[in-house]
This record gives C-alpha cells, structure tokens and sequence, in this order.
C-alpha cells in the first residue's frame, strides 16, 4: 500500500476520522487480525484468534496493558449451578433465562434483548474457560452493589488484575506481537473490498498504518475518564470524579461512526460510590448492599441499597444532598476481602470513615441528629442484619464508574451499521458496546460481556476468509 492511497490530512490534524484506502492493499504485514485494546476484551480476542492459527498484533495505547479491567474489583457474573444454588436456599434457582430476564430489564428497552440473553447463555461457558485458563474463583458467590442477585464470582485472589495477568500470558504463549504506547485514531476502510483492512496509529509524533487480512476487533474501552466528552452529552452531568483509568476517552467510538458503524446510548453513564476527588483509593463499605444502609445528612435512609446502580446514583443526585455515608457493623466490614479492608482502616486515619460502640456514638461522629440515625437503624437493623458493634460509617461520594454508549453489535460482535447490517472486517467487546446493557450495566457484567464477546468476535474473525 502506498503512502498516496490515504486520505489522510484529517487524521493528521489529530481527529478520529476515516481513512480510505482506494486500492487493495498488497500484504497485509504479516498479521491476519489486529485487536485494539490490551483489557479483558482485547486479551482475550487476541488469544483466542491466535489459538486459532491467527497472527495477531495487539495495539495498546498505555505502556501497560489492563485499562479498566486491571483497575476492576474482578467480579464475574455467571449463571450459578444447582450445586452453587445450594449456597442461597429460599431464593429463585438461577437460571439463563433468570439472568437474562435481569439483564434485559435493567436495560429497560435500551439493549437488543438478544445480547442480554447470549450473555446470560454464555456466562457459564466463559467462565468455565477462564477456570481453565488458570483464574481460581472462591466457591461461593456474591450479590454486588448493583447485581440483582447473587452470581458474581470473585478471583480467590488479584481481583482484576489476574485476568490481565492469564490472559496476557495466554497471548504471549501464542506468539501475539504487543505494539505498546501506541494510539490507534482511525480505521482503515477499503473502497475496493468495502471492508475494514487495517488502522492508522500514532505514536509520539509518529504516524504509521498497519494492515490485516481479516480485519479489526476494537476493544478499546469507554470514556469515563473523559469529562469534555461526557459533559457533552450529559449537559446536566454532575460534578464527579472517575474510576476510570486515564485512556478511557472514547477514541475510538468516532472512528467506529466513521466507518459507518450505528452508536447508541452515548449519554448513559454509570456512577457509583467511590473515593472523593482528592482520594487514590476506594473507601467502601457497601460491597455487600444487602448489609448496609444509606443515609443523607438528615440520618434518613434513600434508597433500597440493592436497587439497580442506576437507581441508586438518580435518587442520591435527585436528593441534592448535603451528606451521605454508607453504615454497616462489624461483621459485614470483617467480612470484605482484606485488601479493600485494609483502605477502609486507611479511612479511619483520613477521616472518610468512622466507628462507634453505639449508634448514637457514631452520629454524633458523623454530625447527624442521632435520633434520626437510630430511628433509621432500628428500623432497618434486622433486615439489614446492622447487629453487632461497632457500627461503622463510610463517606459516600458518588463517580463516573463506566460509560454504557458505544458500537451496536450483533450475537457474532460483528459492528452493525445504521441500517443494522454487519460492516465487513470489523468487531467489537467490551465497554465500547452499547446495545447489551441498555440504561444500566448490572454488577458484574462488565468482565464477563469483553471476555464473552471478546471471544464470539475472535470465533467468527478468524472464519472469514482472508
Ligand atoms: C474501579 C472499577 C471497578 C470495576 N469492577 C468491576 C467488577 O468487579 N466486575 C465487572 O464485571 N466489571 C467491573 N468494572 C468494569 C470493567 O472493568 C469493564 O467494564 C471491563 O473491564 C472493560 O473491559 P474492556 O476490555 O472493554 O476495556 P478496558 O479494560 O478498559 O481496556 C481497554 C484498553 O484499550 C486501550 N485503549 C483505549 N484507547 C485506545 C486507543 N486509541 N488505541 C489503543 N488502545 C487504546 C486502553 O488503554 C485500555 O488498555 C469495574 C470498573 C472500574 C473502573
């Protein structure tokens, strides 16, 4: 391919746009399918083509990879077995059709009905593979802040951080090349085939095009870190922090439009309890939402806390409250994993967190009327299992958590076009889908939908013929 094929004097000036290719490219470089994003939905596409004979080159734009995967608490939906059922006796036994009736009603007529239900069908498939793939999960699963019910599987250890380490490893056992510090601003499309064939990249001051014979998987991501672009479309958005990681800025949603790919639900953002703007790391004490309440600064209670996340965040941001604390007793904080234990001690020094013998004790800590905060816990304490001291506080402040707007897709992650036909040579997973969760990405979906389309996306990448 010479350089004069390319239009390319908008990409130059830095804007995400088309690249049209006019002639059939002569090589291909080597690599059959480039993947862009080194998260659990790239990783996992890339290790999966190249298990199937692929060459794959992996394009990361961090010198690292991992992105919000490596920053996740590692939760992993799927659909649990009669066995696992056991764990919870007197609740409905799960089932595809359950989780799939959860998905698509969160979603609330905003998802293809059809992905909510090929997540729930492949849940337990994907995370038999990850198990076999070397990802020990503790036996028994958990109802996360956001769930809907109690099939969120945690890793016995490394939260998100081990499926980047398996599957980074998986990639590298298959010889898939990892281009790092490497920003991917457009796709490539060719007149001649009609077809996604390549991207054009930058690094540094450096402008460089790399090609594939069967074409691109994005998996780059959303833009919770990017607050121009949600302030944008969310002109009321609240005034937040981010969980996300820095390069979560949605480079490549314009690029995925201009190839003619359909974006939906762009101004759906996700915010849930997290660290204060001047704070690293998460104080939480709601991990378990059925053992905890939330309060405002009157000490009333808001919301039910195991309600859809965003449920949760409308209520608080409707409520302009002054003050919010999550409060739960000892055992529920004994029984959060050590590493997210060890920030709520943290907080205890900072001031984002405190405990009392008694209720009365802990309000006056908090500066709310105690009345009120006993009332609301002893209405709420054998529900809510709020039974043995210390009683504990948290400060909530709300945050972006994820972006749910992204590339319409279909059940093979082929990237669909305004007419909802299937663009040739391209595929997406992961956070930069947005037609599986609709309005709100129940707990424990987002790991699970990258590695499940992620997969279904390499699977059927690797049938087309070169
Ligand atoms: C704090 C936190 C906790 C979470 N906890 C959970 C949980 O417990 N369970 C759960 O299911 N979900 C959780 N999530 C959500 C989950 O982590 C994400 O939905 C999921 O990991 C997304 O995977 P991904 O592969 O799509 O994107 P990512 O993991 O974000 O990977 C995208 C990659 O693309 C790269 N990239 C971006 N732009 C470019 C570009 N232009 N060129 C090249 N590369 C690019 C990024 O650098 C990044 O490495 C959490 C999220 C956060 C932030």
């Amino acid at each position: 391919m010479k350089r004069r094929d390319f239009v390319l004097s908008s990409a130059l000036l830095g804007l995400p746009t088309i690249v049209w290719a006019d002639e059939e490219p002569a090589e291909s470089q080597g690599h059959d399918l480039i993947v862009v994003g080194g998260g659990a939905g790239g990783l996992t596409a890339a290790y999966c083509a190249a298990k199937n004979g692929g060459s794959v080159l992996l394009i990361e734009k961090s010198s690292r990879l991992g992105g919000d995967t490596l920053l996740s608490g590692g939760y992993f939906n799927a659909v649990l077995t009669e066995e696992e059922s056991k764990f919870f006796p007197g609740i409905e036994r799960d089932s595809v059709d359950l989780f799939a009736n959860q998905i698509n009603s969160a979603a609330d007529g905003y998802n293809n009905p059809l992905l909510g239900y090929e997540l729930a069908k492949r849940s337990r498939s994907s995370f038999e593979w990850l198990k076999s793939l070397g990802i020990n999960f503790l036996p028994k699963p958990f109802l996360i802040y956001g769930g809907s019910y109690p099939r969120s599987f945690l890793p016995e250890s490394g939260d998100g951080k081990i499926y980047i380490q398996i599957l980074a490893e998986a990639c590298m056992r298959e010889k898939v090349k990892f281009l790092y510090k490497t920003k991917v601003i457009s796709l490539i499309k060719s007149r001649y085939q009609n077809k996604v064939i390549g991207v054009l990249v930058q690094s540094g001051n450096r402008f460089r095009s790399f090609f594939s014979s069967k074409g691109v998987i994005v998996a780059a991501g959303g833009f919770g870190a990017n607050k121009d672009k949600i302030n944008t479309l969310l002109p009321n958005n609240p005034e937040t922090g981010t969980d996300s990681n820095p390069n979560a800025l949605g480079d490549l949603h314009n690029a995925i439009a201009e190839v003619g790919g359909k974006l939906i639900n762009m101004d759906f953002v996700e915010y849930v309890p997290g660290a204060s703007h001047q704070d690293s790391y998460s104080v939480r004490l709601d991990y378990n939402p059925e053992k905890v309440v939330l309060v405002n600064e009157k000490g009333e209670r808001f919301v039910e806390e195991t309600k859809p996340r965003n449920e949760i965040a409308a209520k608080y941001f409707s409520g302009k409250f002054k003050k919010c604390f999550t409060i739960t007793d000892n055992e529920t904080v004994q029984q959060i994993e050590p590493g997210r234990r060890k920030n709520i001690y943290r907080g205890l020094y900072n001031n984002t967190v405190w405990r009392a013998g008694s209720i009365s004790q802990l309000a006056d800590k908090l500066n709310i009327p105690a009345s009120a905060l006993m009332k609301t816990i002893e209405e709420n304490k054998y529900e809510k299992k709020i039974l043995s001291p210390p009683y504990w506080a948290a400060n909530v402040v709300f945050r972006v958590h994820l972006t749910l707007g992204g590339a319409c897709i279909d059940n093979r992650a082929r990237v669909l076009s305004e007419k909802n036909q299937p663009i040739q040579g391209i595929w997406a997973t992961g956070q930069i889908v947005g037609n599986i969760h609709g309005k709100n990405r129940l707990g424990g979906n987002g790991i699970n939908s990258a590695v499940i389309f992620g997969r279904l996306a390499a699977f059927d990448a690797m049938m087309q013929k070169s």
